[in-house]
This record gives structure tokens, C-alpha cells and sequence, in this order.
């Protein structure tokens, strides 16, 4: 089964989103450049995660430079893609964090950079003072000081991990703060779509969506 979806796409959007009916088309938003097919990956994938189909049966048949384009879909019906797309173009109008939403991740995200600011400051000074003192007091008498040696120095590169690591995620709250001030709070930095709700609230420094955290990941 295949249906045949008309679409007029507009490119470099603030956030990809169905948009509506237009004439006989469907409009759809992509947060993607029309730049070595970033535009039509990000409308495939827009597609098939509206219309809860695998990328790979969804292809672009014509109009791969152009805003008008013909797209095939596999394992839908008309009905079905209509349906979802009308849904979707409902919900794409509140999905947007709202301005309550924002107020909480901010107070989140400021408490959580108050903590990690004074962890990386409890860390930077157990850092730098340890290592020497630890071997100081190994140099002086007890006879199994190579195991204790070794022990400090892992202990300390534990603690330079942490460091980095709290460092690392300090950044990120940072970066979460100033995308409130600027207004793209909540949004990709790869692919420029919505985070997602649900990961946010896990995660409200996150600077990727799950996809792209993974593919970061591997
Ligand atoms: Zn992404």
C-alpha cells in the first residue's frame, strides 16, 4: 500500500512543525537549511515520526530542490495520514515551551548551577592540595606506601573526573540559561527540533535531542 502526500515545505524554520492544510498540499515547517539534503532528511524525518512510520518508508519521490514536493508513503493509509497530520498540526501550535514551563527550568537550572559551581570549587581545592600531602604522609614510615601511592593517585583522578565531569555539566547549564534569555530554549543544537518534554524534565541542561545524544554517544 502506497499513498502519495503533496507537501509545500518551507525550510530554516525556528523548529519543524506541520503547519496545515494548504490547498490541496500539506504545509510543513523543517528547522533544517535547504543544504546538501538537510532539508529533505529533516522533512523525512518529521514525516515519519508524525505518522509513526519507519524513515525508510518514507521517501521523497519529486521535488527534491524545490518547496513543493511529492512524497510516498508506505504502510499508511490516506485516511490515517490525514488524521495525524490534522493532529499534528493542532498540537505542533501548543508544543512550544510555555512561559510557566520556562519559569520552572530556570529556577531548576539556576539551584542546579548554585550546586555544580560550588562542587567544582570543593573539587578544584581537594585537587590541588591532595596529591602532595597524601604522599607526604606515605613517605614517612608505613611499608606497603607503594599500594598507598597508588591509592592516592587513583583517588585523585577520580576526583579530577568528577571535576570534569561537574565542570562539563556546569557548561551546559549555563548554555540551558542563555537559550532561555535568547528565546531558543528547548531546541536541538544538531537538528533544531524540539527536545521534547519529557527529556527536558529529566534533563533540563540537555543541549540535544535523544537522537542526536545518541548519535553523539557512539
Ligand atoms: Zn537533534
Amino acid at each position: 500500500m502506497t499513498a502519495r502526500l503533496q507537501l509545500r515545505v518551507s525550510p530554516g524554520a525556528s523548529r519543524s512543525a506541520v503547519v496545515g492544510r494548504h490547498g490541496s498540499a500539506w504545509k510543513v515547517r523543517v528547522a533544517a537549511a535547504p543544504e546538501a539534503g538537510r532539508a529533505n532528511d529533516a522533512l523525512v524525518r518529521l514525516l515519519a515520526d508524525t505518522l509513526a512510520v519507519p524513515a525508510r518508508d518514507v521517501q521523497i519521490v519529486s521535488g527534491h530542490a524545490s518547496r513543493d514536493k511529492i512524497v510516498a508513503l508506505e504502510g499508511v493509509g490516506t485516511d490515517e495520514i490525514e488524521q495525524r497530520l490534522a493532529l499534528a498540526s493542532r498540537a505542533g501550535k501548543e508544543a512550544k515551551v510555555n512561559d510557566t514551563a520556562i519559569d520552572a527550568y530556570r529556577r531548576r537550572l539556576e539551584e542546579e548551577r548554585a550546586r555544580l559551581t560550588e562542587a567544582v570549587e570543593f573539587l578544584e581545592r581537594e585537587n590541588a592540595g591532595s596529591l602532595g600531602d597524601e604522599l607526604g604522609e606515605v613517605g614517612s614510615g608505613t611499608d606497603n606506601h607503594l599500594g598507598d601511592t597508588a591509592t592516592a593517585t587513583f583517588d585523585r583522578e577520580l576526583d579530577g573526573g568528577l571535576e570534569v565531569g561537574a565542570q562539563q555539566t556546569l557548561d551546559d547549564v549555563e548554555a540551558a540559561l542563555r537559550k532561555i534569555e535568547e528565546g531558543s530554549y528547548g531546541t536541538c543544537e544538531v537538528c533544531g527540533e524540539p527536545i521534547g518534554a519529557e527529556r527536558l524534565s529529566a534533563i533540563p541542561w540537555a543541549r540535544l535531542c535523544i537522537d542526536d545524544q545518541r548519535r553523539a554517544n557512539a
